[in-house]
């Protein structure tokens, strides 16, 4: 099998459908028998990296920058897989040292994220990684704050993009990178 053949596989194997959390209406997607699983997560790792690299496998990205939280998860082993650095994107309050940060609304109330000010370089390419593409509000936040430290997002990379939801509108005019899309 190929490299997305094995992602997709692990997917539909491992990723299960939990209806109603964390409210009514909301089918989560619950990625922990993925990440159980040795030959399912390295895959998926595997297949997203390659949103890193170009055609002929050269990597194109300075950082990957993950989502707190279930990105972090699978930004960390993307970048060390591309031999770039992490860094993490975090909800308010979290990070020790000066910060840009982005409020966008939630279906219910209002989110924030931060980035440490020094966390992407001027000029730097960046790849977001995170597990669903939902409304892509948190794609759109992030992206607002690489250009805030004066770098480029090049890429998203996600496990799973909900197709019924406007995440493609709301990330703007960038690649998109979903390993399912359901
Ligand atoms: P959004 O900003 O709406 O694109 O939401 C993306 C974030 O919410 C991601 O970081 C996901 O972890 C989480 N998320 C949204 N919908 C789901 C879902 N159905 N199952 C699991 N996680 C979700």
């Amino acid at each position: 099998m190929d490299r997305s053949g094995a992602a997709a596989d692990a997917l539909a194997r491992l990723v299960l459908d939990v209806p109603d959390f964390p409210e009514p209406g909301i089918v989560f997607k619950d990625i922990t028998p993925l990440l159980g699983d040795p030959a399912g997560f390295a895959a998926v790792v595997d297949a997203l990296a390659a949103a890193g690299r170009d055609a002929d496998g050269t990597v194109v990205v300075d950082k990957v920058v993950g989502m707190e939280a279930r990105g972090f998860i699978f930004a960390a082993p993307v970048a060390i897989a591309l031999g770039v650095g992490f860094v993490p994107v975090r909800k308010a309050g979290k990070l020790p040292r000066e910060t840009y940060a982005v409020s966008y609304e939630l279906e219910y109330g209002e989110a924030t994220l931060e980035l440490h000010r020094d966390g992407v370089a001027p000029g730097e390419r960046v790849l977001l990684v995170d597990d669903v593409l939902a409304t892509g509000g948190t794609v759109a936040a992030t992206r607002d704050l690489v250009a805030a430290c004066g770098g480029e997002t090049v890429g998203v990379a996600v496990l799973m993009e909900l197709s019924f939801l406007p995440g493609r509108e709301t990330a703007g005019d960038i690649p998109i990178t979903a390993l399912a899309v359901i």
